[in-house]
């Protein structure tokens, strides 16, 4: 079920609950400001998340409230995924589903890389 992003920040999220190590994860990256994993359904060969550590909903949540050190760390640590998984010349494709349109599901704020073999055309149906 999608999420109302107009609802304060669940501290209980999944994804709170992996940060915190109460729940596991496969991770790919850590650093001060990131978090990558490998998504638990994967849509893809290869399906990474990679989510701020500090509590942000949204995009739009992130980019008012997060610290520039913060939004610079998370922007890095996508890209130090993709050159560290071997995907730049391949290619890859990222994805943040934002809100009840956006279709996400969880509260805290992740981006999709998907990769691994020809994505096919931007949106389906
Ligand atoms: P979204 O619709 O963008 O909010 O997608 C949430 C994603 O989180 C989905 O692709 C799920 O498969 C993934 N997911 C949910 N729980 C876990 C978990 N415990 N570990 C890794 N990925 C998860």
């Amino acid at each position: 079920m999608a999420i109302d992003p107009t609802l304060p920040y669940d501290e209980n999220n999944i994804f709170a609950r992996i940060l915190r190590g109460e729940l596991p994860c496969k991770k790919v990256h850590e650093d001060d400001h990131a978090l990558a994993f490998h998504d638990i359904n994967p849509q893809a060969p290869t399906h990474i998340l990679v989510i701020p550590k500090g509590p942000y909903v949204s995009w739009d949540d992130f980019s008012a409230r997060a610290s520039a050190d913060e939004i610079a760390g998370f922007i890095r640590a996508v890209g130090q995924v993709a050159r560290d998984l071997g995907l730049v010349e391949p290619g890859y494709r990222l994805l943040a589903n934002i809100g009840r349109h956006g279709h996400q599901e969880v509260p805290h704020l992740h981006v999709h890389l998907f990769a691994g073999k020809p994505l096919g055309p931007m949106l389906a149906g």
